[in-house]
């Protein structure tokens, strides 16, 4: 069965991989899932030219993949919600059910969560996989499988709205109009928000951001001053939510400036190095600050939101290929083109 596997930093081949051996076995709370549509994630991209995301190194050949969807083609024992046939779409994190973490509710920080194409737990740009039932949610009918495998990106973007706690009417910005940038204004847009600022320094991006809704307003970071044009358009109070999803050192270090007193920053965008912000404007703010880790408890939330409209994110994705041309895919997609927000993979069905 051939996977896309990462053999080392810039080199992927489509080639078979004895995984499918390990997963046989079907646990009684398992299904295993047909693979239909799996989106290239910028850290996918990332371990591809780099080789690794900050501590996680990859070492041994990993298969790439963690934004799914599928269908349910077996099913363990005792298994309930699920049943072959089923159309759906997957968390990729599974995090041990008894962790203090997890029994908490906060088992996406559950620090033995085993998450898809983080080394050393493979990924799935291949035809099957086994999953656990409480991860795998089932589709509604007028979702379909390309807007499925966009819920893991947009889930980042409905877990920093809810840590957010945005009120009807907020004034939101995000800074960085890549992938997560874009779901994340959606998700401040369905979660209440009047108006999404959104500032990136590529014109092609915010073009893109500009055309999912008339409540979002593109600022090129290069040219205009984003807190200045925050601050004339309310009165001179600011934004009551920033969203710092750019990863940018530079970006990040101005979170406050365009925040309004008692604002709320969601820290999105990784950052490989520790950065400086102004703790100083923090504090004039009283601004409260977030931080997120992947999300928890919001896929279902996402595929509701889909399957209303109250979410569109089919303008999110600009381009389609097939499994056997998921190299170049990766090689497309490492090279950024600036018109390009979420590439897909098809898989053979
Ligand atoms: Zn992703």
């Amino acid at each position: 069965m051939d996977a896309l596997v990462l053999e080392k930093k810039l080199d992927l081949s489509l080639r078979d991989f004895p995984i499918e051996r390990e997963e046989e076995k079907l646990g009684p709370r398992d299904v295993r899932i047909k693979l239909h549509t799996v989106g290239i994630c910028g850290s996918d991209v990332h371990y591809y030219t780099h080789g690794k995301i900050g501590p996680f190194v990859v070492r041994e050949p990993m298969i790439l993949g963690h934004e799914a969807s599928g269908t349910v083609i077996e099913v363990g024992s005792e298994v309930s919600a699920l049943k072959e046939g089923d159309r759906v779409c997957m968390e990729p994190g599974i995090p041990d059910p008894n962790s203090r973490a997890t029994r908490l509710g906060k088992y996406n920080v559950d620090p033995a969560v085993r998450f898809w194409a983080t080394p050393p737990v493979h990924g799935i740009l291949r035809p099957t996989c086994v999953h656990p039932e409480t991860f795998t949610f089932k589709l509604p009918d007028n979702v379909s499988f390309a807007e499925a495998a966009m819920v893991e990106p947009l889930a980042v973007g409905v877990h920093a709205a809810t840590k957010a706690r945005i009120k009807p009417g907020d004034i939101a910005v995000v800074l960085g109009a890549g992938p997560i940038g874009l779901v994340t204004a959606l998700s401040a847009l369905a979660g209440g928000c009047a108006r999404v600022y959104v500032s990136d320094l590529a014109e092609k991006k915010l073009e893109i951001a500009e055309s999912l809704s008339r409540a979002i307003i593109g600022v090129q970071a290069g040219r205009d001053d984003l807190a200045e044009r925050v601050k004339r358009d309310t009165d001179g109070w600011g934004a009551d939510i920033l969203f710092e999803a750019s990863g940018s050192p530079k970006a990040a270090s101005t979170v406050f400036e365009p925040l309004a007193p008692g604002g709320c920053v969601v820290m999105i965008g990784g950052q490989s190095d520790p950065i400086s912000y102004d703790t100083g404007a923090a504090m004039i703010r009283e601004a409260r600050v977030e931080n997120i880790f992947r999300y928890a408890h919001v896929f279902p939330r996402c595929l509701a939101m889909l399957s209303s409209g109250a979410i569109d994110v089919q303008p999110l994705i600009t381009r389609k290929f097939e499994f056997k041309d998921s190299v170049h895919a990766f090689e497309i997609a490492a090279s950024a083109p600036p018109a390009d927000v979420k590439m897909q993979i098809e898989l053979p069905q």
